[in-house]
Formats: structure tokens, sequence, C-alpha cells
């Protein structure tokens, strides 16, 4: 009998980096969390203490449609572990496993309420590593890329249009404390809630400017993990929002609100606080002015409503400071690190705001606050997965007509986009406004 040499097993034993930097330029930071991943599914199922019931109990869009592990985040950290210790390489699935996520930070919250693993990071993270192995991002993706290279704005439009929105009678000030920063879908695609803002700020005689030559605030190609270009973008739209001298960014959309907020002082490597303006969402604004009874929601709206939280306004949006230090015993980090838990999203505000509109019988979705769930359209999804963004709006939708609520509103327009046509596509009979319309028809303006 004829004896085989005998192969050799390599066995590596990889020990994570002591030193650390939450910076997703470099998956080698997330090594830890990602072999830290102990397969609980927190990250998937919604905890039972907060679940009413046994309906609508996942949290991860990804890991619902496609039922495998490998879609939910415990199966990306596995796949992302293997690449960084350099004993799986990028293929086909590999790459679709990882875009195939709407980043929507469900599963981050999840894991953080019993091990602390930075899992958004480390998705983000796995992005950026597949765009700079040259195998990312996919096609739709450099589409849109190339669409806001060469025209600035999302959708490839013209640019000279940008502000064609505005209604008559409504000229914005040349020099203001707040800026709206209209963003590439209210600016193109959803007139309608940013002719709603710029009506909501005049009926509360709040004098406003526009950003001069506003261009695309980069979240797709942030989100994609082109890094350097996301970085570029970032520079340009502060340094231009600094040179305004105004106080406040104001914005419509949820996903440009996180852009800002969040991703350009990660981008830059300084905090939030170091902007040097406030960002601000609409909702947020709106609040304030009601509890300085300089609006008043007046119309009836006799509707049954829910409110769907998004992502990107929700449990994404906790402001963001840079840390670097060491790991050491037992995975303990020093100096102290503050996780972001998506405890601080804009929760209560939108909820203050309908619950003072008289006639509307707001009613809550089993999944709300940090644990909403996608509508899918964000962060690349609608573009490369389209089956993944139609699922996940449909799953809500069920969730919404569970409840039994005949309007359905939210904060984006990415959300409002996805969800109507979602509600055409089925033929539903639901009704899908944003926030602003909902405010501006009741304060009659
Ligand atoms: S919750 Fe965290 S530890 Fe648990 S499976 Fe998900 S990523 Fe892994
Ligand atoms: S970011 Fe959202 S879709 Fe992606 S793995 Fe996490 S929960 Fe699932």
């Amino acid at each position: 009998m004829s004896k085989e040499p005998k192969k050799e097993l390599k066995v590596r034993y990889y020990k994570p980096k002591a030193d650390i930097k939450l910076d997703i330029s470099d998956i080698q930071n997330f090594v830890y969390d990602m072999s830290r991943c102990i397969k609980c599914k927190g990250c998937h199922w919604v905890d039972h203490t907060y679940m009413p019931g046994t309906k609508f109990m996942t949290r991860c869009p990804s890991g619902t449609k496609y039922e495998f592990d490998a879609y939910q985040a415990a199966g990306k950290m596995r796949i992302g572990h293997a690449m960084a210790e350099g004993v799986l390489d990028w293929n086909d699935k590999a790459l679709e496993v990882i875009y195939a996520c709407t980043l929507c930070g469900a599963c981050d919250v999840g894991c953080k309420r019993n091990l602390d693993l930075e899992v958004e990071l480390t998705l983000e993270s796995l992005r950026v590593k597949a765009v700079k192995d040259g195998k990312g991002p996919m096609p739709a993706h450099k589409k849109i890329a190339d669409n806001i290279s060469k025209k600035k704005n999302f959708f490839a439009a013209d640019q000279k249009k940008r502000t064609d929105w505005m209604p008559k009678g409504i000229t914005p000030a040349k020099k203001a404390d707040v800026l709206y920063f209209v963003g590439c879908s209210a600016s193109f695609v959803n007139p309608e809630i940013a002719q709603s803002t710029v009506k909501i700020l005049k009926s509360s005689g709040t004098e406003f400017m526009l950003m001069p030559d506003e261009e695309c605030c980069g979240n797709t190609i942030f989100s994609v993990g082109m890094l350097d270009e996301a970085r570029e973008i970032a520079k340009r739209n502060v340094e231009a929002m600094r040179k305004t001298g105004a106080k406040t960014l104001l914005l419509s959309c949820a996903e440009g609100y996180r852009m800002w907020k969040v991703d350009y002082p990660k981008l830059m490597n300084i905090s939030t606080d170091e902007l040097g303006f406030k960002v601000v969402h609409l909702v947020e604004f709106v609040d304030e002015l009601m509890k300085a009874g300089k609006l008043k929601m007046k119309k009836e709206f006799n509707t049954r409503m829910t409110y769907h939280d998004s992502c990107s306004l929700g449990r994404l949006s906790d402001k963001w400071t840079p840390w670097e230090g060491k790991r050491g015993w037992m995975g303990c980090v020093e100096p102290r690190l503050k996780r972001r838990r998506g405890t601080e999203g804009l929760y209560a505000q939108p909820r203050n705001i309908l619950n003072a509109i008289p006639g509307v019988d707001l009613i809550e979705m089993p999944r709300t606050r940090e644990n909403t769930f996608c509508c899918g359209a964000g962060r690349g999804t609608k573009e490369a997965f389209p089956e993944l963004a139609n699922f996940a709006a449909e799953h809500r939708l069920e969730e919404v007509k569970y409840v039994g609520a005949e309007t359905l509103v939210s904060s984006c327009p990415w959300c409002k986009n996805k969800f109507a046509q979602a509600v055409k596509a089925n033929g539903n009979d639901v009704q899908v406004l944003d926030i602003s319309e909902v405010i501006c028809a009741s304060i009659d303006a």
C-alpha cells in the first residue's frame, strides 16, 4: 500500500491587535470583535423582553430574507474574521453576503445589549476592505459613484435644476443662522418634502439660507466602502458649511442627518462637537419650535397613524467621538470607551409632534425606536439588491397592517419612497407620508 505523504496542517494562532482605534480603514481594528462573536443571535432576534408577542421578532432584514446564518451579522463576522486572518479570499458569494445588507445597525444595538462588539463598524470596515482589495463595490454602486463624480448628485440630474422645487413666495436669505441642506432626494425626487420644510420654516418666522452650490452628501459612496472619495466629499461639504457662518445645519433626510452628524466626523477624525455647527433634523427643530410656542398644530388629521423610526434618525445617530487605546485582559479597553448603543436617537421628537396633531390616533408597531425594522432602501441596498429592499419594505408593511394603521409616517425621503413603492406593488391601501407633509397640513402652511 502506497503511503501518501502526510499533509502538514497549518494552524495559525492569531492574536488581535492590542493597540486599537475605532478606524474603519483597517479591518485589523475589528479582529477582536469578529473573533469574539459567540453566535448567540442577539443581532438577529429582538429580545423577548422588548417584544409584545410572537410576531415580527427578527431585527435583521438580510438574515430574515435569505435565512442562512451567513447573511446575519454573525455570519458576516465569521467571514470577515477568516479574511482578516488571511485564510479566506474574496469570492462572488462572500462579496454578495457583505453587500446584501442594509447597514441598518439593528445587529449592532442587539449585540451591545450583551457583548459590546462593534458590529456596525466591522461591517463598514469590511466594505472598505472590499474596495481596497479591488473587489467592491457592486456594479450598481459604481454607476452612482459615477453620477456623483460627474454630475454632483445621486441621480445624474441637471444640477442647475437643483432648487427648482422652491415654492413661489418663499425666498431664502443670503445669510442666516439656519442653513437648510436639502439633499439629492428632496431636491430632485421628493420636492414635496423640501417644499413642506421651507413652508414650516416660513410659518414659524425662521429665516433660512441654502448652501451655495449644494452637492450630494455622499451617503452611498461612504456606505459602499469608497472611503477616500467619501472623505473628499465630507471635507468639501464641511468646509462649505463653515464658510457660510450658519450655526445650524437643518436636514429633512435621515440618511443625510446621519452622514453629517456621525460619518463626516468619523471620516475627518473629529468629534461631532468639533464640526463647528449643530446638525439638526426637522423633527428636532419643530419639537423645539412647539415647546417655544412658535408653532402650533391646529388642523385636524383624522387617521389611525403609525410612525416608522428610520435607522439613520434613530439607532445610527448617536454622536461620534474618535477613540483609540489598548485592549487588555478579558478584552477590556482603556481609556474608557462610551459605546454608541443607539439610545440617543430622535425617538421622542416625532412622537411629540404627531401626538400634538388633533385627530391623530398614533399607534406603535411592535418594533420601534432602536428595535425598528429597516425599510430596506438605504446604503446602496435598493440599487444593488432590489429584491432585499422590496422584501424589507413589504415585511414592514405587514407590521403596519397588523396594527391596523391607515397612514404610515416616516422622516426620510428614502423610507417614504420605498414604502410608497411597496404599497403600489402590493395594491395596499396604506397612505404613506413624510412627517414634513403632515406638519405642514396641520399648521395650514
Ligand atoms: S449578537 Fe454579537 S456575539 Fe451574538 S451572534 Fe450577533 S454579532 Fe455574534
Ligand atoms: S446591518 Fe442590518 S441587514 Fe446588515 S447584518 Fe446588521 S441587522 Fe442585518
